[in-house]
């Protein structure tokens, strides 16, 4: 397999425009190319579920057997952001956006690897020895919600899912992920004109200024963390504002912490409430589950095995991101993600060396050959 060849499709992949929801361009990439590669392209209804253009597609080079473990290869379609201005340059040794998009390697380095893994096994003839499935998902950057909604006939207990979905260098394998809990606070004032009689009114504005104060931030511990992220308060500067709404997340390894914060939360807001003499509601919702697999797992021993094969040293990692990954262990699924060597996801400055595409590709390569062998460490 060549570094030329990879980065090409990968270049053309970036090329696609495909933000959450609209992976319609994509998925008919994909699914052209699974058509003249003889493979067989199935997809499920997710899109509907989730007001996207697209559903998750899981391509194969023959009809699985649910006999043997599955070999599943998983990486989104969507990116963070839109792309459809993308300049994408080349210079030392890196491919980057060169306007101001981002590059999309996140999730697209996934993609080309996938691609060429399938079509360098193909030209090897040994596709078919391989119970293999590559699975496409919609919706990832929106919550993880298009793998939320896969169909799960097309997996069996024995799969293991590789998600190649991390900023991690190549090489790595990610065993442990967080939970996350997102949380929205409503702070309810009262509105009156603020000329004329503002001291009918009740800031709202104010009243969650208070309160964020009180709040955490940032970094709570080595596996904790807290955001507020979004805040919208009032519409005109000349009335006292009504109504304030705080949104933000709660992630940890341990849901056990989720649930000590969001307490605190609740406490704060209540006594922000009677402070201010208004109403505060609080909501919080799951958005995904942790998972933590020990070093000594089988799907965790053969990918480092993989690795070692292909030369390259490997490494084992948390992080503190969700992923595909998050989801199919929720769904008890063994899978764990892996680093795919793009840095600065979900910004103007991400890029990838043409370096790890090649090398991403060789490792999984040679886990599909450890499949096809049957000497996965099952
Ligand atoms: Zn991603």
């Amino acid at each position: 397999m060549k570094e030329k060849n990879i980065t090409a499709r990968f270049i053309e992949l970036c090329k696609i425009n495909s933000p959450s929801r609209g992976e319609k361009s994509i998925a008919s990439y994909l699914k052209k190319w699974a058509r003249d590669n003889g493979l067989h392209c199935a997809e499920d209804r997710a899109g509907k579920k989730l007001s996207s253009n697209s559903n998750n597609l899981y391509i194969s080079g023959r009809k699985h057997s649910f006999k043997n473990p599955q070999l599943v290869l998983c990486a989104h379609m969507d990116t963070i952001s839109d792309t459809a201005k993308i300049r994408i340059r080349s210079s030392a040794g890196k491919i980057c956006a060169g306007g101001d998009t981002v590059l999309g390697a996140d999730d697209k380095a996934g993609i080309a690897v996938i691609m060429q893994t399938v079509q360098t096994l193909k030209k090897r003839n040994t596709l078919k020895d391989t119970n293999l499935m590559c699975f496409f998902s919609v919706c990832e950057e929106s919550g993880l919600r298009g793998a939320a909604h896969c169909d799960m006939s097309m997996f069996n207990k024995k799969s293991f899912v590789y998600v190649l979905d991390s900023e991690l260098p190549v090489g790595t394998v990610i065993t442990k992920a967080p939970y996350l809990d997102k949380f929205s606070i409503l702070v309810k004032g009262k509105s009156s004109h603020a000329g004329i009689d503002p001291e009918k009114g009740k800031s709202s504005i104010k009243a969650a200024a208070y309160l964020i104060n009180k709040l955490p931030q940032g970094k709570i511990d080595r596996e904790t963390t807290f955001n507020i992220g979004i805040i919208n308060g009032g519409n005109k500067i000349n009335v006292v504002p009504e109504l304030t709404v705080i949104r933000g997340e709660i992630r940890s390894h341990k849901y056990a912490k989720i649930r000590d914060i969001s307490d605190r939360l609740s406490r704060v807001c209540k006594n922000t409430a009677k402070l201010y003499n208004e109403k505060i509601s609080f909501f919080r919702e799951p958005v995904f589950k942790g998972f933590d697999i020990c070093s000594g797992h089988p799907i965790v021993k053969t990918f480092k095995k993989a690795t070692g094969n292909a030369g390259i040293r490997p490494g084992e990692s948390f992080s503190n991101g969700g992923s595909d990954a998050n989801v199919f262990n929720d769904k008890r699924i063994y899978s764990v993600n892996i680093g795919t060597g793009f840095r600065y996801p979900h910004s103007e400055k991400e890029y990838i060396r043409p370096k790890d595409l090649k090398n991403g590709a060789k490792i999984i390569i040679e886990l599909c050959a450890l499949f096809s062998k049957k000497t996965y460490f099952v």
